[in-house]
């Protein structure tokens, strides 16, 4: 594809982002890859040493929590993780009232720290963890420093390792609430930026069909086409932290003209 193409597609998604009445996105770990947060299905070299179905699964958490949490030091800790311009532009549009809401299936955090206001967090997040077995409450900052001396988080009250946080492991159940939400806001939206995900993780990847089937309008940005390319009205092809912030540009001058 040549940038030219590219760049009219950028122009014509930010037209109807621009005149959406309830455009929302959905985003998946592919926003995040340019903040050195590795996705699951990439080729990085962190799912050599960590198997996610292995580190985020409920009976390994039970028997060595710190197999979990030593993957967890390296999702967004060691990778040095912090926003970048993808992010950022999806800030960009809520300020400006224009993005209604982000749904996210990513655990990073990102989006809070970028600035984004309404997010719901499909598979929960690390921002706050409770020891199951006497209860005691965590928040980030405080796993954060265990994490970042190299120790494995273990209660304060009871000694316990099992501090599990509030993110949906392999086999969990979404949390009903995020998810009655998110399908709330699917079907009000009539238009979803699909930003960065496979679609292939059920429930969440069936989120932007409830947009479609509601009469709305699918954008996707991504690095590849993915494998169900037929959903979207337009497809723009790339880094996410390079189309954002073109595409929030482009919406807020159509904006600013009107
Ligand atoms: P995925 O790994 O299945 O797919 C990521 C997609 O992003 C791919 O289609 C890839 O082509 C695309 N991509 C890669 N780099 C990109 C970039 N710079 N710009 C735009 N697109 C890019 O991710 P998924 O669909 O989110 O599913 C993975 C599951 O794993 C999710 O459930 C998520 O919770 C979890 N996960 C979360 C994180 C995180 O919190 N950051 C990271 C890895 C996995
Ligand atoms: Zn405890």
């Amino acid at each position: 594809m040549n940038t030219k193409n590219l760049e009219e597609k950028i122009a014509e998604a930010a037209r109807l982002l621009a005149t959406a009445e309830y455009p929302i996105c959905f985003t998946g770990a592919g926003i995040s890859a340019e903040s050195g947060v590795p996705t699951f299905r990439g080729p990085e070299g962190l799912w050599e040493k960590h198997d996610p179905q292995e580190a985020v699964s409920l009976s390994s958490f039970r028997n060595q929590p710190e197999a979990f949490w030593d993957f967890a030091r390296d999702l967004v800790i060691t990778s040095g993780a912090s926003p970048n311009p993808g992010h950022r532009a999806l800030v960009r549009l809520e300020d400006q009232q224009i993005l209604k809401t982000v749904i996210t299936q990513n655990i990073d955090m990102l989006h809070q720290q970028a600035g984004s206001k309404n997010v719901l967090e499909l598979h929960g997040s690390l921002e706050k963890a409770d020891c199951r077995d006497c209860g005691a409450k965590y928040s980030w900052q405080e796993l954060e420093n265990i994490l970042k001396a190299g120790e494995t988080p273990q209660c304060r009250n009871c000694g316990s390792l099992r501090i599990k946080p509030r993110i949906v492991f392999f086999g969990e159940r979404l949390p009903e609430e995020v998810l009655e939400r998110s399908w709330q806001e699917a079907q009000q939206a009539d238009l979803m930026l699909v930003i960065g995900s496979s679609l292939v993780v059920y429930p969440a990847a069936g989120i932007p069909d409830l947009t479609l089937q509601a009469g709305g309008k699918l954008i996707y940005v991504n690095a590849d086409r993915g494998s169900r390319a037929e959903l979207f009205d337009i497809i723009l092809t790339g880094r996410a932290g390079s189309i954002l912030p073109r595409l929030a540009e482009k919406t807020l001058k159509i904006i600013e003209k009107d």
